[in-house]
Formats: structure tokens, sequence, C-alpha cells
């Protein structure tokens, strides 16, 4: 590629956002909205594929905030009530429905075509004033004597130096500051797989049980998600540990055909439709980056933590990771002063409702957890349960997680994602 080194098309910016998925879009329109000159750095043309589809109810107070709400109400994105979870025999639980314990329009949720719904969250930027590159490809960050002070980017074939006092990494699930810096820090316990399609004329269930999440259980604690999506499609992928999926072979088309017989529900449901997608497989490398902000740098969504999906907290934590650093970020500006430890309050905030949503995730692994037992041990406890399942994680777990720990471990918190100390190595050596 030849090189030419120079700002480019890019506009002057106070803040370059890498990434223009839920984290990004949201980070760039809560800057804008605050009068910061805002430059989105985005690789894919829009609308581009993405999994992720399931909404949990308090995905509604940021999208409120971002002025999103009416735009959804107005989308033809399923309405979801419930979520629902089904034993390896094929039996239903009692669903947890979410107006039963939250008195609030935010317990119906949706679930959303990601193609669609993060073009409506890029557009609502672009209406506050953010401006987006698209086809830009970021390279590296530019970083001098420990300070980010901007994105080498690629665009039509030409390297650009884009700089501002502030870069927000939104880049999603590969860690592009992370890996960089050397911050990745993997969760080795939730090291999965997932492989997931998608079947038109699948059944649904009725009324308002049509567009439940699904969570259907395998032998040995994998499980499967079945989301009903518009246009009579759902949403279809098995998760779990890789020596159990490989088994025979990594033939992932025959894999995928293989489990679905392994939990009748799934078998009976997708019986009468037909694939209509190619099936797809990702390595579900949970983790977390040792350090949430650099001098000159924040990380939010997946960019700074990945979580198993399957409480589907991932979008969540996306939007209020972009809104909350934005805030950081836009109070930095405000002082002008963007060194790291402005960004520790934002960091340790996001860990403690990370944490939760961990501690969840890890019992759910666990042979000997089920909601079932715990709710029959613990039944005041179903109101905290459900608050964690919702996204509530600004709660106070203390009582249901000393439950939980009766029949699952419930590990330490982890004790890192606060800002980079100053004399960290691995920034020197960047
Ligand atoms: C199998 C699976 C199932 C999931 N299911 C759910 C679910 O049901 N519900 C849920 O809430 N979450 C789910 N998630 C998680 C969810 O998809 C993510 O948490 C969410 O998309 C994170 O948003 P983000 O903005 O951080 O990143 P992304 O949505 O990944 O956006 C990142 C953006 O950055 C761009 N980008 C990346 N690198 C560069 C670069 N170098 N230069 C320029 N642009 C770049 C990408 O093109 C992309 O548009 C699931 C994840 C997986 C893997």
């Amino acid at each position: 590629m030849p090189e030419r080194r120079s700002a480019g098309p890019f506009p002057e910016a106070d803040a370059l956002v890498l990434g223009g998925g839920p984290a990004g879009s949201t980070a760039a329109a809560v800057l804008a909205q605050r009068g910061r000159r805002v430059v989105v750095i985005e690789r894919e043309r829009f609308p581009r594929y993405s999994v992720g589809e399931s909404l949990l109810p308090y995905c509604y107070f940021p999208l409120e905030r971002l002025g999103m709400i009416e735009k959804l109400r107005a989308s033809s994105f399923v309405k979801k009530y419930s979520v629902q979870f089904v034993a390896t025999d094929g039996r239903v639980s009692t669903p947890f429905y979410f107006f039963q314990h939250l008195e609030h329009e935010a317990a119906q949720t949706w679930q959303v075509l990601r193609s669609e719904f993060d073009q409506m969250l890029l557009d609502n930027a672009v209406d506050r004033g953010a401006k987006v590159v698209i086809g830009a490809t970021a390279k590296r960050l530019l970083m001098r004597d420990g300070v980010c002070e901007g994105l080498l980017v690629a665009l039509d074939g030409d390297l650009h130096e884009v700089r501002a006092p502030v870069t927000v990494d939104c880049g999603g699930r590969h860690g592009f500051a992370a890996t960089q810096l050397r911050w990745i820090v993997p969760d080795p316990r939730l090291n999965k797989v997932a492989i997931w399609t998608y079947y038109r004329g699948a059944k649904r269930d009725k009324g308002r049980d049509e567009g439940a999440t699904t969570v259907a259980y395998l032998p040995g604690k994998g499980w499967f998600w079945y989301i009903p999506l518009p246009g009579d499609t759902v949403s279809v992928g098995v998760v779990a540990e890789r020596k159990y999926l490989y088994r025979d072979g990594k033939d992932i088309e025959a894999v995928f055909a293989r489990e679905v017989t392994a939990n009748p529900w799934i078998e009976e449901h997708l019986r009468p439709g037909r694939r209509c997608e190619p099936v797809r497989v990702t390595a579900e490398y949970s983790y977390r980056s040792k350090y949430c902000a650099a001098d000159g740098l924040v990380l939010a969504g997946d960019a700074f933590t990945f979580l198993d999906p399957v409480f589907s907290s991932g979008v969540l934590l996306a939007l209020l990771g972009g809104e909350r650093a934005a805030l950081a970020v836009d109070a930095a500006l405000a002082a002008g002063d963007v060194r790291a430890d402005r960004f520790s309050g934002y960091g340790m905030e996001m860990c403690a409702g990370i944490e939760a949503m961990r501690k969840l995730v890890y019992a759910f692994y666990e042979e000997a957890f089920s909601f079932g037992s715990l709710l029959k041990k613990h039944p005041h406890l179903r109101g905290d349960l459900t608050d964690c399942l919702i996204g509530n994680l600004s709660k106070d777990f203390g009582q249901l997680f000393e439950a939980v720990g009766e029949f699952a471990r419930v590990p330490e918190a982890l004790p890192y994602g606060s800002a980079v100390a100053q004399a960290d190595e691995t920034l020197a050596a960047a």
C-alpha cells in the first residue's frame, strides 16, 4: 500500500471514536450532543451484519436518553416480554415475564436486526452532529511517551495520521487498543465456541410469548439460543466447550445439525423451518482489558470487555459503556486534562455492573446450579435474580450471590479494569 501520512479527509476533532457499533454510535451521539467535534472511524459499509440480536429491558434507559425509543416503537423489531429456559429433555420453565417484576414500559424490549438497529444508532449520532468516515480502517494507535495522540487510519489506499485529544476505542470484540497494548486478559473458564445460523418458517410461540428468548440446555452445560426476529426469521445458535462441540470433527454444519437433535424443544421448533443463512462460528473468548484507559485513550463496549452472551448483556454494556465513557471524555475535555486517571471512575462503574453479570454467567455453567433450585430454596430472591437478568446492574446483589454460592462457585471480582497507572511498562513499549 502506498503511504501518505496526512490528516487527509478527516475533519478536526475533539474526540475520535473507533467503530460505529452500539458503543461507538452512543459515545459519538453523546459527545456531539454536548457540542464536541467527534469523528467516527468505521471500516464497514452500513448496514452491516452483526450477531447479538436480543436486547435486555434495561437497554430502554440509555436508548431513551439517545432519543431512540420512538424509532424502535415504529420499527418492525419483534417485541420481547420474557426469557424462558428449556431443560435437556425439552421441558420448558415458567417464563420470566419482565412486567411481573418491572412496572415500567421498559419491561417490553426488542429482538432486533442488528444491521438495522446499528444503522439507526449511527444515523442518530450523525443527526446530532457526529461526522462518520466509512470505509476507514484504523491500523494502530498513535502513541508517544505513553500518550495516545490518535489513530493511523487506512482510507482508499492511503494511510493518514488522524490526531485528536482523545480516542475512544469502540472497535468491538477484537480489542483493537487492548491488543496493541497487550492488555487482553482472557477469562479461561468462559472459553467457549458459538455456532449459529438463521431459519425461516420455524415454529414460534403465540401472542406475548412469540418474542421470548429461549435458552435451551444441552448436556454438559452447553446451550442453544432461539431468538425470533422480524420476517419470520429465527436466530438460533449453540454455545459450548470446544471439546464437546468438536468431538466428532470440525465440520460446523454437521456439528450444528447434530446438536439440534440433542434438545427435543429445539428440534421440534426448527422442524417446520428451513435454514436461510450459512452456518457461522466464532471462538468466544470472554476477556477484560487490564485497563479501561491511558492518557488520551478510553475503551468502551466489547473493546473493553467481552462477556459470554448467555444473558444477552453485550448491547446493554455497549450502550452504557459508550454513554459513560463519553460523559467522562466530555468532562475531561472541559477540564483540559485527558490523562488516564480522569477515566478511573468510568472503569470502576462499568466493572461493578459487569461483575454481577459475570457471576451469574459463571453460575450458569456450573453443573450443580439451576435457577429452579435457587428459587425453590430462596423464593424471596426472585426479584433480585430477575433484576440481574433484565440488566438492572447498579443494584446491590450481595444477598443473591451469597445464595448462589450455596450451589456454585462464585468468582472473585477481577482486580483490574481501572485506568492505567502512569509508569506502566506496556505503555512505554507501545
Ligand atoms: C455469538 C454471540 C452472540 C451474541 N448475542 C448477543 C445478544 O443476544 N444480545 C446482546 O446484547 N449481545 C449479544 N452479543 C454481544 C454483542 O454482539 C456485542 O456485545 C455488541 O455488538 C458490542 O457492541 P460494540 O459497539 O462494542 O462492538 P461492535 O458491535 O462489534 O462494533 C464495533 C465496530 O467497530 C468496527 N471496527 C472494528 N475494528 C475496526 C477498525 N480497525 N477500524 C475501523 N472500524 C473498526 C466494526 O466494523 C464494528 O462496526 C453476542 C455476541 C456473540 C459473539
